[in-house]
């Protein structure tokens, strides 16, 4: 408490000890006073803090347009995957925005809608498609646009609690770890679940003796997508009772569970029939093109004929299918999206002072050379690094080096890529 300096009138300001005989108005109570100055510079930081917490709630609820263009910058092709992600997004997080109370009153949804006690069910993710075709990507393209913490697990590693390998709640350590251990922004995060048809059971109908590797860990993974809250041991490894737990809630956590599910169009085909789908014959003789029309008939009992346990079908309502990328997508891919990996490497070589081309025959041959090797755009990046690793490996010492240009000899491995020489350059002009 802050006494009258002379017993009179002259009290002070708790903040910055100026008094009346400054000329200032001071507001005060039970015997403490703060000045006008004091009380101005306080209301315009509280109303600093207000404007960008309202920003960030803005942003976190991006609508689906929104969600679906700034992913267009990064992942080539996919347009179905694309719209139904960003709709399900957007949906979950204005479900979270809906259950919370402190919510921003504007941009909230009203509490007294006619549907106020329908509880909204959060909706996980499942994308469907062959390996290097974005999914991974796709994932970690949204928490980036989200500004949230992101994790990815491979769920091949992972046993249900007590057996050898990873316990499912190292997931969330991964996710608590990226959030730099907030465990608040950490219950706000993606997790991309790699490899989830690998854990479908091998059976129908129940086993008898306990399945380590399928039906467990799905039974593990089912409680974490639905929200728990989960007791994480800090550094992680097998849990022991005298450690202390970090408690992190799941409820709010976005769970993106991806598979290449290898067999499940021939599921589908044997439920539907061969015939009611009128296929055109061009169709029947493109395999991949066949199998991705075959997804679009995809129902929950496929997933579950498959070996997923309906339960984990049932916290995943949002499936999208992911398409084989043809030629074209993967010239694109190499060079369209914001960060491609020919931007890439031609930032590399300029840094160097050197300016890197490459011909559009050299860059169809990549894709060709991706698109035998059959891992999607996952090919893409070696096969420029296998062509370019000699022209790297001299490039910070070789001085005289102006242009290096990627033609398709070289990536036929028939030469070298052209280097072009200072001298050279001054010759041809
Ligand atoms: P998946 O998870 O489907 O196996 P990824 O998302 O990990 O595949 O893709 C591997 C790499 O290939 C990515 O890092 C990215 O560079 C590239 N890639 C794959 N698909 C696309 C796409 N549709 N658009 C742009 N890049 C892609």
């Amino acid at each position: 408490m802050v006494a009258p300096r002379d017993g009179k009138e002259n009290f002070e300001c708790v903040f910055c000890s100026k008094s009346k005989k400054d000329g200032l108005k001071l507001i005060g109570g039970n015997g403490v006073y703060v000045c006008e100055e004091c009380i101005r510079n306080s209301f315009a930081l509280l109303q600093k803090i207000s404007d960008e917490d309202e920003k960030r709630t803005t942003r976190s609820i991006l609508k689906p347009a929104d969600i679906k263009r700034a992913l267009d910058e990064y992942v080539i092709g996919q347009e179905r995957a694309k719209r139904i992600l960003s709709v399900a997004v957007y949906s979950h997080f204005r479900r979270i925005e809906a259950m919370d109370p402190n919510a921003n009153a504007r941009n909230s949804i009203p509490k007294l809608d006619p549907y106020h006690a329908i509880e909204l069910q959060k909706s996980n993710i499942l994308l469907i498609g062959p390996t290097g075709t974005g999914k991974t990507l796709l994932a970690q393209t949204l928490a980036k646009l989200l500004h949230v913490p992101f994790a990815i697990a491979d769920s091949t590693t992972l046993t249900e609690a007590g057996y050898v390998g990873e316990d499912v709640e190292n997931i969330l350590l991964r996710l608590l770890q990226n959030a730099a251990y907030d465990v608040k922004r950490a219950e706000k995060g993606i997790v991309y679940i790699d490899e989830i048809d690998k854990i479908s059971r091998k059976t129908d109908g129940p086993s008898i003796t306990r399945d380590v590797s399928g039906e467990g860990v799905q039974q593990a993974l089912l409680k974490i997508l639905e929200g728990t809250t989960a007791a994480i041991p800090p550094q992680g490894g097998r849990k022991h009772p005298q450690q202390e737990y970090i408690q992190l809630n799941t409820t709010n956590i976005l769970f993106i569970c991806g598979g290449a599910f290898e067999g499940l169009d021939k599921i589908i085909e044997q439920r539907i029939g061969k015939k009611t789908l009128g296929f055109g014959a061009e169709l029947k003789k493109k395999e991949e093109k066949r199998a991705y029309q075959l997804l679009k008939h995809l129902q929950p009992e496929d997933l579950i004929r498959y070996g997923l346990i309906p339960e984990l079908v049932g916290r995943l309502p949002a499936i999208a299918s992911l398409e084989d990328l043809d030629e074209e997508a993967l010239i694109n891919i190499l060079t369209l999206p914001k960060n491609a990996i020919v931007k890439q490497y031609k930032k590399m070589f300029a840094i160097e002072g050197v300016e890197l081309f490459f011909t559009p025959e050299a860059l169809r041959e990549v894709a060709n050379v991706s698109l035998t090797r059959g891992s999607g755009a996952r090919g893409l990046r070696s096969t420029l690094e296998e062509i370019l690793l000699d022209v790297m490996y001299d490039l910070p010492e070789d001085k005289t080096l102006k242009q290096c240009v990627v033609d398709l000899p070289s990536v036929q491995k028939k030469r070298a890529p052209l280097l072009i020489r200072e001298k050279e350059l001054k010759e041809s002009a």
